[in-house]
């Protein structure tokens, strides 16, 4: 089944090495003062049992959840930033103050007055923008105070079960003081409960494509009081498939409807959805060309295969993150790495498409309270996770598509937060690190940890031929992977002498 959701379905910079025994560069400190913080908060590492993740049947011993917090007491005048200026309601201003809300997001300043005056809008952005508050604070403006028995007014389409999830969240947390009854429906859980929240009556419903049609050829749910509809991560859902039953779904929809659609990238499959079901669209690109640049770092280490554990137990000592994601490209990787890693370090478990919604939705929650510390996760799974302590993004494996890496790397650096990700590269995967730089338009440092260099020494004749792989690699990308580019007026070329070519 696949992970997502029900789908149907050498001129290299002189490498920056660090002294031996040196310490980090940048915000390490800080890092571990949150790490510390965070254990304060939870009574401190003695305060509970020694967290112990074994797999899949231990999933449940992740201990106790710790107590709600208790709700910021809301100050005599709400926040009255850039929020104040763009027609929101005083319901949203109070519950933006409730969320620590300060000031808008650069796609929040754009998307929600425009959303709020009614225009259809295609917003390039990726996830950690702000952009779910930037669908959900129009869509609670606009519909009506909850009516039991009636039929949803908003509906937002997501790749990802855990995608709905935190965009379930987003809008409880931004609907608070309202009577908005919002619903998530994604395949892995039973339809039953869902068919009977239906009847009651939702006002928004968050779901994946597969699920949302199954209760339309139910008739559970129905779609012709719907004020709005949006597409979150467009781009991704084409990827996985799930184009026909977008389609069947926005057929269904009301003609009057307004139409938000959100994704990191726009390739051409993407604009022609967005020019057949939306009213003369309003395009704006919040992408930034480079991942998230000012704050997160990004280094590789060059390691042979069979050390890349034993690198990863040292990163892992060194850096001590606050809490991180280890990303591997299979899912018997993944759960290979988080069964010897468990052994070695607390607080570790690991998530993929294999495992039961239950499951999956045991370890996010515990890692979202801090409970996992390290998570072991795949792409498809991974890239949806959107967990602000995250310090660091750990590629164990090279991602196996480029765009993969910008949706790992994100994950970090959140919202204007510090991030730091390290890939492991073997000898072998100098090409694929070029074309992630090139994908990236960025240079990643180099990062070494005694006794972890590279076994495979390489002559001279080895990195002309691993140069000359790596450049019609990179062209290969270039000219059969236009899709994957995210922006330009064409196919981008390679820089000439920029990039490495071999390691
Ligand atoms: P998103 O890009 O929607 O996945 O949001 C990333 C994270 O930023 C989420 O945890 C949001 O709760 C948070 N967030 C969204 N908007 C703001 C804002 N204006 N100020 C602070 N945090 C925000």
């Amino acid at each position: 089944m696949s992970e997502a959701g029900d789908a149907p379905s050498a001129d290299a910079a002189p490498p920056r090495r660090r002294e031996e025994g040196s310490r980090p560069p940048r915000s390490r400190d800080r890092d571990r003062d949150r790490s510390r913080g965070r254990d304060r908060d939870r009574g401190g590492r003695g305060g509970r049992p020694a967290f112990e993740s074994t797999y899949e049947d231990n999933f449940e011993d992740f201990g106790e959840a710790p107590p709600p917090k208790p709700r910021a007491a809301r100050t005599e005048k709400t926040y009255t930033g850039g929020f104040s200026t763009m027609g929101l309601s005083q319901l949203s201003m109070d519950a933006l103050a409730d969320a620590g809300y300060e000031e808008p997001s650069p796609i929040q300043a754009g998307l929600i007055p425009r959303a709020l005056a009614g225009v259809d809008v295609l917003g390039q952005a990726r996830t950690g923008t702000g952009k779910t508050a930037s669908f959900v604070l129009p869509i609670l403006e606009k519909i009506d105070p909850h009516h039991a028995h009636a039929p949803p007014q908003a509906i937002v389409l997501v790749p990802t079960r855990e995608l709905a999830v935190q965009v379930k969240d987003e809008f409880e947390k931004l609907a608070s003081g309202r009577k908005a009854s919002i619903l998530a429906v994604y395949g892995g859980k039973p339809i039953r409960q869902q068919v009977e929240r239906l009847k009651r009556g939702v006002d928004v419903v968050v779901g994946t494509p597969g699920r949302v049609l199954d209760h339309l050829a139910r008739g559970t749910l129905q779609l012709h009081a719907l004020k709005l509809v949006v597409l979150d991560e467009a781009d991704r859902m084409l990827d996985i498939g799930f184009r026909p039953d977008i389609e069947k779904i926005l057929r269904q929809c009301p003609a009057d409807r307004q139409t938000l659609l959100l994704s990191a990238t726009v390739p051409p499959p993407v604009e022609k959805l967005a020019r057949r079901y939306m009213r003369e669209p309003e395009t704006m690109n919040f992408s930034p060309t480079d991942v998230s640049a000012d704050t997160i770092e990004q280094f590789y280490f060059t390691v042979d295969a069979d050390k890349k554990f034993d690198l990863l137990l040292q990163l892992i000592q060194r850096e001590n993150p606050t809490q991180s994601i280890i990303f591997c490209r299979t899912k018997r990787g993944t759960e290979k790495i988080h069964n010897h890693l468990q052994k070695k370090v607390e607080g570790s478990a690991c998530i993929h498409g294999d495992l039961s919604q239950s499951v999956r939705d045991r370890v996010m929650a515990a890692f979202r309270d801090g409970r996992v510390k390290h998570l072991v996760a795949t792409d498809v799974v991974g890239r949806g996770i959107d967990v602000s302590g995250i310090s660091h993004i750990i590629n164990y494996d090279v991602p196996a598509f480029c765009d993969d890496y910008v949706h790992r790397v994100g994950r970090t650096g959140r919202m204007g937060r510090e991030g730091v990700a390290y890939t492991f590269v073997t000898p072998e995967e100098g090409g694929e690190l070029t074309r992630i730089e090139i994908r990236i338009d960025k240079l990643l440092q180099r990062d070494e940890i005694a006794g972890f260099e590279s076994t495979t020494a390489r002559g001279r004749d080895d990195m002309e031929a691993a140069k000359a792989a790596a450049q019609a690699a990179s062209t290969k990308y270039i000219t059969s992977d236009v899709g994957a580019e995210p922006e330009g007026d064409g196919p981008k070329q390679p820089p000439k002498k920029k990039y490495r070519r071999a390691l």
